[in-house]
């Protein structure tokens, strides 16, 4: 059975100007064809029910119809967001890591979101083969299984997300273990809220070579100098956050083709939480406001910085891709809209970010052959919104349907589950 879905306007995330009355054929989860109205779309729906009974059509002609998006940076169930660290620690820990793994990947699904980035966690192997199993409904996840950070490094904190590792050879294995747990990338994180590098360059050398030999590419959190400039030195192929880039750095990375994540929302929300618990530092309402505290300047200054950051690093012509990376109780898991409206805000266009959503991201996963635009032999992920991005990007979050994998995921055809959400 092939579906065919009838576009009111289709923007395929190539970053050409969108198509009216397009039309998009889909066959066994896969995109078999694009029609425009230039190659007979109209007409050949007209006649599909009496020629091609077999095609059962869906009619989006009320929305704009746009690839599915891919958060870059998520932690799927990082204990962050959960209350109460020893919940996480107790011999069902697990399960309850696992529960949360569940509900937030169904949300980014609800979201429009067909694929996230999971960039250390606990759970995220076994969530992803859930997905695929169908055990729980959720975006598709290619994840890094646990981050790789030095002894007291930043992420060691994560309960079962990270592995410390010291040393070049230490490294090395790290990212062996890894490779063979079955992790789709490798995460190395290197730096924390100070002025100081964590890894030494052999040490970030040496991560950066054992995955790439084997083929796989490496995501570093580096958010201060000179830890950024060490990782691109290093040959990272995505820079996480990049909050402190100098003029010599973004040069680097535009020429090697270093992708930046800018996990805007992040940052911004830190910052107000530490505006807040830097007036009030006994405060009740946030288990981590000492630590918010602590670091209080640091978050601030950095927040500060983001907008000029944003603007210097597009201006730069560094590649950059749409991640959230926020871990924060009671907090949206996943504010993917908050991050695409700043980089419209900050004059990154509204068809440069939905291709930053999308086809950017794709290619920052390596996976352009198969994810982000609506081309014949992709994988059919794809989203309906109601009104134009174009004009107003917030149209994204107004979304009516969600296909992935060629399967109408949202609304949830599922009865079993309690919806999650607001
Ligand atoms: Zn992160």
């Amino acid at each position: 059975m092939a579906e065919l879905y009838r576009c009111g306007t289709l923007i395929d995330g190539k970053g050409g100007p969108p198509v009216k009355n397009a039309a998009v054929l889909v066959d066994s989860g896969r995109i078999a064809g694009v029609l425009g109205p230039g190659d007979g779309a109209t007409e050949f729906i007209a006649k599909l029910s009496d020629e091609r009974p077999d095609i059962k059509v869906v009619d989006l002609g009320g929305y704009t119809v746009l690839p599915g998006l891919i958060d870059m940076h998520v932690h799927v169930d990082y204990w962050y967001s959960h209350p109460n660290r020893a919940e996480y620690e107790d011999e069902t820990g697990d399960a309850m890591a696992a529960c949360l793994a569940a509900r937030n990947i169904r949300s980014t699904l609800e979201k429009g979101i067909t694929t996230v980035r999971d960039l250390a966690s606990g759970v995220g192997l076994k969530m992803r083969r859930a997905v695929e199993l169908g055990y729980v409904p959720g975006s598709r996840i290619f994840t890094s299984a646990k981050g790789i950070s030095m002894t007291g490094g930043h992420g060691s904190d994560g309960y079962k997300s990270c592995r410390e590792a010291d040393g070049p050879e230490e490294v090395r294995k790290a990212v062996r273990e890894q490779i063979k747990a079955g992790a789709n990338l490798i995460k190395i994180l290197t730096s924390h809220r100070s002025e100081h590098p964590e890894y030494r360059q052999e040490e970030l050398d040496a991560g950066v070579d054992e995955a790439h030999r084997r083929g796989y590419w490496v995501a570093c959190h580096a958010a201060i100098m000179p830890s950024c400039k060490m990782a691109v030195l290093a040959g990272v192929d995505t820079i996480e956050h990049g909050t402190h880039l100098t003029d010599e750095v973004r040069e680097m990375m535009a020429e090697r083709g270093v992708y930046l994540i800018p996990t805007m929302i992040a940052y911004h929300t830190m910052a107000k939480l530490a505006r807040k618990a830097k007036e009030d530092p006994e405060g009740a309402g946030d288990f981590r406001r000492e630590f918010l505290a602590k670091h209080a300047d640091w978050w601030i200054r950095t927040g500060d910085m983001l907008e000029s950051q944003f603007r210097k690093a597009a201006a730069a012509g560094i590649k950059m891709a749409v991640g959230t990376d926020l871990v924060v109780p009671d907090v949206e898991f996943s504010p993917y809209h908050e991050e695409i409206e700043f980089f419209v805000e900050y004059g990154y266009g509204e068809m440069n970010t939905i291709c930053a959503a999308t086809r950017v991201a794709a290619e920052a996963l390596g996976k352009a052959d198969d994810l982000g635009t609506i081309e014949k032999g992709k994988i059919a992920d794809f989203i309906a919104v109601e009104g134009d991005p174009l004009q107003d990007i917030k149209a994204l979050r107004n979304v009516k349907l969600v296909v992935k994998d060629g399967r109408v995921e949202v609304p949830a055809p599922v009865p079993y589950y309690t919806r999650w959400g607001k």
